[in-house]
């Protein structure tokens, strides 16, 4: 197999036993990048061609020096017998809505294509101490606002490598993209409500949100504060344990960042699911839309592929020894999806007040009379149509006449999202679950240009991702087969707080149980 295509976890082997080098690995990446992903991200892509049309598009900025010297750096400290730590040699790429010393961190926004981070995001600083080799920023959706990448003001935009006619999903879609594409065994993504575990579904991938506060988020651009959540992008469980591993812990830089010990995520992988007790909610197998005439919802179910998968899922983990709880009660999930509107855009807005054309980023050319046609100039021009959306959204309902109404009443559903977790969870309750399995999205990845445009709906591809953000608790998405169209479908297991080993070692039961099945042979380009 090529170097490009292994694992995180076999590149390490394979280097610590000095069968490869940190360049070797390297230049095999960055020679599959130059193969398959065509032009990065531009503000000014101009005309696009055929071409275009059938790559991946991952990138925004590609570091190959930098990564260079990062490789030689480890080869050096392996010749001179110095540990290079735990993921020694392993690429990655970094979702650009974190900053990373000396390289252009634009957020996918024209207002910060010109900012160049003066300091490193805590978790890229620790798979760089950890001796990963990071070759790029990928693109996302603008301030990560999407779910599909094509709202990025750098094009073209990320396409989905099992098909270049379907979004890779978003907002984390360059980062699933270059993993799907295998470009890279490891991606840093961000998840405020799906934007890692939904493109991770899309693409066939593996994508975990872990607990809020399990990961620093130092240096990553804020969305929804009380919502984001950095975490680990890989195309099998254990890297993601492995990334995880790296990348957890107490920072001195963010307070919210839990003051917990970090659990040796790898070696707890494999103790199987004997005696544990995974749940399945009815709430998770349909999808509530309201009307907004009348404000009913309206209740679909989902596709049965996707019902068959977590079933089928189920009874793989039922043979290992697991109970299966069915029934346990969620309530609360449909309501994730209205209140995740209200309080994200009062977050967003209120963490978009700093891009002012003064600070940094862009400024405006325009002749401007005083400080505040300044601001407005800059910022009419540098935002995009999303971050202006959510900026008028999230000032009209924490406005003084409405916040009561809209913001408050937002943040009692968040609780009541909250509370269906710990029932569940409460290992004296009624349900005493270990997980919660369910199906990742309700779709497999749209086509460009299907659902872009209609915010509300777009919104509805989070809505079995986004009660986990309200409530803080962790959840993984993994691949469990394909549908009729060809693509990708996800499943997803969520846990209580700061049970991340639990839910890594399930998922990694499910991957054990279905490695011989003919699915898992699929690769994108087999595909294309
Ligand atoms: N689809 C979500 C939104 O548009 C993206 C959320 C995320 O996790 N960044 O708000």
């Amino acid at each position: 197999m090529e170097l490009y295509a292994q694992s995180a976890y076999e590149l390490t082997r394979l280097l610590h036993s000095r069968q490869v080098s940190a360049l070797e690995i390297l230049e095999s990446v960055l020679k599959r990048i130059e193969a398959v992903d065509g032009r990065p991200g531009t503000l000014d892509p101009g005309e696009f061609t055929e071409e275009d049309r059938r790559k991946v598009h991952a990138f925004i900025t590609l570091t190959a020096e930098r990564a260079r010297a990062q490789a030689q750096e480890v080869d050096r400290k392996l010749a001179a017998g110095e540990d290079p730590g735990l993921l020694a040699g392993v690429p990655f790429t970094v979702k650009d809505i974190f900053c990373v010393q000396g390289t252009p961190s634009t957020a996918g926004s024209r207002i910060l294509a010109n900012f160049v981070a003066p300091y490193t995001a805590t978790p890229v600083a620790r798979m760089e101490a950890a001796g990963g080799v990071m070759v790029g920023k990928v693109n996302l959706d603008e301030f990560t606002y999407g779910s599909s990448n094509e709202s990025s003001a750098f094009q073209p935009c990320p396409r989905n490598p099992w098909n270049p006619d379907r979004v890779p999903g978003g907002s984390s879609g360059g980062s699933t993209a270059s993993v799907a594409a295998r470009e890279v065994p490891l991606s840093l993504g961000s998840d405020t409500a799906g934007s890692i575990r939904q493109p991770a579904a899309f693409c066939g991938v593996v994508g975990m949100k872990p607990t809020y506060g399990r990961v620093s988020r130092y240096g990553m651009i804020a969305f929804g504060s009380s919502l984001d959540c950095p975490g680990p992008i890989a195309r099998d469980v254990r890297d993601a344990a492995l990334m995880l591993q790296v990348i957890a812990g107490q920072d001195h830089h963010d307070s919210t960042a839990a003051a917990l010990e970090v659990p040796q995520y790898v070696a707890l992988l494999e103790g199987g699911v004997k005696g544990m007790r995974i749940g399945l909610s009815p709430d998770y197998f349909r999808i509530a839309i309201p009307d907004i005439q009348t404000g009913e919802y309206a209740l679909q179910p989902l596709p049965e592929a996707f019902s068959a998968a977590v079933h089928r899922a189920a009874a793989a983990l039922a043979d290992m020894g697991a109970e299966i709880i069915e029934n346990v009660p969620m309530p609360n999930t449909r309501y994730g999806i209205p209140a995740y509107f209200v309080i994200s855009r009062v977050e967003a807005a209120s963490n978009l007040h700093r891009f002012d054309g003064v600070k940094y980023g862009y400024r405006t050319s325009q002749p401007v009379q005083d400080l505040r046609s300044l601001y407005r100039k800059s910022r009419a021009e540098g935002f995009g149509l999303q971050p202006k959306l959510r900026i008028l959204m999230g000032m009209y309902v924490s406005a003084a006449q409405y916040s009561e109404q809209y913001y408050r009443r937002a943040l009692q559903v968040r609780s009541l999202i909250r509370r269906d977790f710990e029932q569940a969870f409460d290992p004296q309750g009624e349900y005493r679950l270990d997980a919660l399995l369910t199906p990742t999205t309700p779709t497999t990845a749209f086509g460009f240009g299907e659902v872009y445009g209609d915010t509300v709906l777009m919104q509805y591809a989070d809505q079995l991702t986004v009660p986990a953000n309200h409530a803080g608790v962790p959840g993984i998405s993994i691949p469990a087969g394909f549908a009729s169209d060809g693509m990708p479908i996800g499943i997803q297991f969520l846990g209580a707080d700061f049970t991340e080993e639990k839910i890594l070692r399930i998922a990694r039961a499910y991957e054990i149980a279905t490695q011989s099945e003919e699915w898992r042979k699929a690769c994108p380009q087999e595909r294309q």
